[in-house]
């Protein structure tokens, strides 16, 4: 720690840095808007941000963009005018919200958003790709598309030196190369490969930063909240990515949770659950949601949230700057995979995480418009049941529509999986 720093400024640091990092990235955006600047449209599932960076094209997070809609409760304006243009309501919310941003000419509670030069996506989420499809027609823009191959079975990913393993790895490559010839016909820059070892460089701060912050929850109390303070720490990974301020952000967040697991400082003052989330936060009511747990002295200490919306940061994946674009196609591979897997085999990261994290209990939170992340769940939470003597609880709802988001409904059912928790402990202590 800097022996200048005083340990009431160190706690709690990494949430007003994040914050305010977060502002200002809002404002930059305005600033390329109102300049009518090149930008790139992006997802936080392999955003490659690395090689944009490189070309310094300002990035936005469409999905980003949309879930602050619903945080600043002015989701339910713009999902009802893209339903008014004939979108389902069925749909991936995040896609209405971005639509209606986009016909209202950028207009966002966060500030202006500039328009799309180019899309670049990946297919870790199908949604994606019909939406990169909406620019297309609104804007005119070219839509890369970098097709990452998953995994197919779960438990059956190859690494580094298998051979499977190396043609995934050099059909990624190939495609990056492909990206760099694109991102230079649009910018007018020739791509210069040591900035692309520099951004490499801050990237791999991140990951290692971001994979360290989640190792020492396993703290006892634990250090941070997944699912409220983690969703500051992910808007920064994703939005500064391969940046300077976001590799020295995750350096000083470490110094943070250091300090604090050193100093037993938990983020409740009586932790008495230790909780893991699976799914995408209730957004319409986010801190509520929150609350409705913390109440009863429950904590999230991890979710799959912080794995796949990191894009796989989690991995802690370094890149080897002597050889950037095999080793970017390398981390891309593992990473993005990585977060397909989080969203489509996350029972085995549950059984593991369970035994490492003393989780109590795993919230479920399958949502109206996500079928991606959401298929499949109750499935998953019976075969985990199956395997495990732990609570679980199933909460439906969604993270954009208040239409379908009743608080009332799910305190009544979050105050119940509570009282099970309290007489299974008390039953445990009584035998
Ligand atoms: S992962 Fe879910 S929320 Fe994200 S774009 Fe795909 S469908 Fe929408």
């Amino acid at each position: 720690m800097n022996p200048k720093m005083n340990p009431a400024e160190l706690v709690g640091r990494g949430n007003r840095d994040g914050a305010e990092l977060f502002r200002n990235w809002y404002t930059d955006l305005g600033e390329t808007a109102r300049k009518k600047e090149q930008a790139a449209y992006v997802f936080v599932m392999g955003s490659f941000n690395e090689i944009l960076k490189s070309f310094d094209l300002p990035v936005v997070f469409p999905e980003i963009n949309s879930l602050q809609t619903a945080v600043r409760r002015v989701a339910h304006e713009y999902l009802d005018e893209a339903e008014d243009h004939g979108y389902s309501p069925d749909i991936c919310g995040y896609v209405k919200a971005d639509y209606s941003t986009q016909i209202r000419g950028g207009e966002h509670p966060m500030g202006q958003i500039p328009v799309p030069s180019i899309a670049v996506l990946t297919n870790a989420c199908n949604t994606y790709i019909k939406w990169a499809e909406i620019w297309e027609r609104l804007h005119k823009i070219p839509v890369f598309t970098i097709d990452i191959p998953g995994t197919r079975e779960s438990g059956t990913q190859t690494w580094s030196g298998n051979s499977d393993f190396e043609n995934d790895r050099r059909y990624v490559e190939a495609q990056i190369r492909e990206l760099i010839t694109k991102c230079e016909e649009l910018t007018g820059k020739t791509f210069d490969i040591d900035k692309l070892r520099q951004v490499l460089g801050y990237a791999n701060d991140m990951s290692v930063g971001w994979k360290r912050i989640i190792e020492l929850n396993k703290s006892r109390p634990s250090l941070f909240n997944a699912l409220t303070d983690g969703t500051i720490y992910l808007g920064v990974a994703n939005g500064f990515r391969g940046t300077k301020e976001g590799s020295d952000y995750f350096k000083d967040l470490v110094e943070e949770m250091e300090y604090k697991a050193e100093h037993g400082i938990g983020t409740l003052t009586d932790e008495k659950y230790r909780l893991a989330f699976v799914g995408v936060p209730c957004y319409p009511i986010f801190r509520r949601f929150n609350e409705l747990f913390t109440e009863w002295g429950g904590t999230f200490i991890n979710s799959t949230y912080l794995w796949f919306a990191s894009g796989g940061t989690n991995r802690g994946f370094e890149y080897d700057v002597s050889k950037p674009i095999e080793s970017l196609a390398e981390g891309m591979l593992i990473s993005v995979r990585d977060a397909m897997d989080s969203m489509f085999h996350q029972d085995v990261m549950l059984d593991e995480m369970i035994d490492d994290f003393g989780v109590d209990g795993v919230i479920y939170h399958p949502i109206k418009s996500c079928r991606t992340v959401s298929t499949g769940l109750a499935d998953s939470r019976r075969h985990l049941m199956e395997q495990r003597n732990i609570s679980t609880l199933f909460l439906e709802s969604d993270m954009m529509d208040r239409r379908v988001v009743s608080e009332a409904q799910m305190k009544n059912r979050i105050d119940a999986f509570f009282e099970g928790l309290n007489s299974r402990r008390h039953q445990a202590l009584a035998e």
